[in-house]
């Protein structure tokens, strides 16, 4: 089990186990973010606290909702529109507790042009 919360604590999310690696994106609106996704299933992670209190943003081919605190700005989380239970839901890991960001491993991810790892 892991918690994520936004700067003010509004939003608080959990997900069933540590992320093994943290991906770090460099396409339009992943670099604007500065996020770093731990990828889950909507199976696998959830809203604990404040589900009111986020807003999405959708962009592009509106697939996927980017979810921030109305409150504090803080980026938690993003999954498809879709809202299948099998489906990815990214919790941003930088919302994690400062002592669970230590010795995680981060890969990065070409989300600009080939959708490759680049490490
Ligand atoms: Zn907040």
């Amino acid at each position: 089990m892991i918690r994520a919360s936004c700067h003010c604590g509004a939003v608080v999310i959990e997900a069933d186990r540590r992320p093994s690696v943290v991906t770090s994106c460099n396409c339009s609106i992943c670099r604007r973010y500065g996020a770093r996704w731990a990828y889950y299933t909507r199976k696998s992670a959830r809203i604990v606290r404040g589900a009111g209190r986020v807003k999405a943003y959708l962009w592009g081919d509106k697939t996927i909702e980017f979810y921030h605190c109305k409150a504090c700005g803080s980026v938690t989380h993003y999954e498809g529109v879709e809202k299948n239970p099998d489906g990815r839901f990214a919790i941003n890991s930088n919302c994690f507790a400062a002592e669970d960001l230590v010795d995680l491993r981060e890969r990065r991810f070409d989300g600009a042009d080939t959708w490759e790892y680049l490490d």
